[in-house]
């Protein structure tokens, strides 16, 4: 049992680094380069967490920062705890965050145009895989149907084009089901039952409600030292739980920079990005400089910062 807790808190720990250098630092604010071996291992990563494909996550965060606290915010925290932790996931989003979400489609071509993107998420696999088929379609697709049904009598049979496109469930079910379960069995003789109650229930609830807190407790309880004007804090406990994601005031005033803190706080995902940087995998990474650090905490913070010295090894001065 004490080997199954290791391995669902191991998982969490390292699948987390797909949401905090993935999906967050790399693709929704592109505060770094990552070559390709680096940007399969995240995607890879990520979908261990299972919160949905790199693309909605990337364009939703997009949304997320650019209309922060409005009623196109998705987990707008105004409307409280409980709908910016997870009640915005299961509830009919605002119209204003689905015409926002339009709006930013047509300028995140930078994801359209990742081929590990397009893989792990297969574009639109859930409404291919079930959705149309419990959906009304499209008045179009009707009438296209009617019109191609006269001269398709060959296709009637063929569903090849349909199932060649399956990836994103496989994926899925090998990395966020199957193996999380089959290791601790396989390995030291875990009773199933243990091992799909700790190493998936447990260890899936806690994953989804650490990345959740970044959008509840981190934009609610916290100082402000950077700009006390938005909601966003500096939360500690979510910066530790969440790999350095808690550092949210920080992170919506400089949402490019790639450390997502400043230096100094403990940010588990920084290291993680700065390995790969050292062998070359990530690159061109963006940070703030002190200046701008400063002057911006003169500007705007609450004061709750205790100035540092500036670090002498910033380069970015
Ligand atoms: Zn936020
Ligand atoms: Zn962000």
């Amino acid at each position: 049992m004490e080997q199954v807790l290791i391995i669902a808190l191991a998982t969490i720990y390292t699948s987390g680094f797909g949401i905090t250098a993935g999906v967050h630092r790399l693709w929704s604010h592109r505060a770094y380069k990552a070559n390709t071996p680096l940007r399969v291992i995240l995607a890879l990563l990520f979908t261990i967490t299972g919160q949905r494909d790199i693309y909605t996550w990337a364009l939703d965060h997009r949304v997320h920062h650019k209309y922060s606290e409005t009623c196109a915010d998705p987990h707008d925290v105004r409307r409280g705890f409980w709908f910016a932790h997870v009640g915005w996931l299961v509830l009919t989003p605002h119209p204003a965050v689905e015409d926002r979400r339009r709006a930013l489609r047509e300028v995140s071509k930078d994801l359209d145009s990742d081929p590990v993107v397009y893989w792990q998420k297969m574009r639109g696999f859930w409404f291919a895989h079930v959705g149309w088929l419990v959906l009304t379609p499209h008045p179009a697709v009707e009438d296209r149907r009617r019109a191609l049904r006269e001269v398709s009598k060959d296709l009637d049979s063929d569903p090849v084009v349909y199932w060649k496109k399956i990836l994103f469930i496989p994926l899925f079910g090998i990395l966020n089901v199957a193996l999380p379960i089959w290791i601790p069995v396989h390995c030291w003789g875990e009773s199933v039952i243990n091992a799909f109650i700790v190493s998936f229930v447990l260890r899936f609830t806690a994953t989804l409600n650490i990345a959740y807190s970044v959008n509840s407790f981190a934009h609610l309880w916290g100082n402000k030292p950077y700009d006390k004007f938005i909601s966003p804090v500096e939360n500690q406990v979510v910066s530790l739980a969440a790999l350095g994601e808690g550092w949210h005031n920080y992170h919506h005033v400089f949402p490019w920079d790639y450390r997502t803190s400043e230096l100094g706080r403990v940010n588990i995902s920084t290291n993680f990005i700065n390995a790969f940087a050292k062998i070359g995998w990530a690159y061109d990474l963006k940070a703030a400089s002190s200046a701008m650090i400063t002057d911006r905490m003169r500007r705007c913070g609450d004061e709750s910062h205790h100035q540092e010295e500036p670090d002498p090894e910033d380069k970015n001065k």
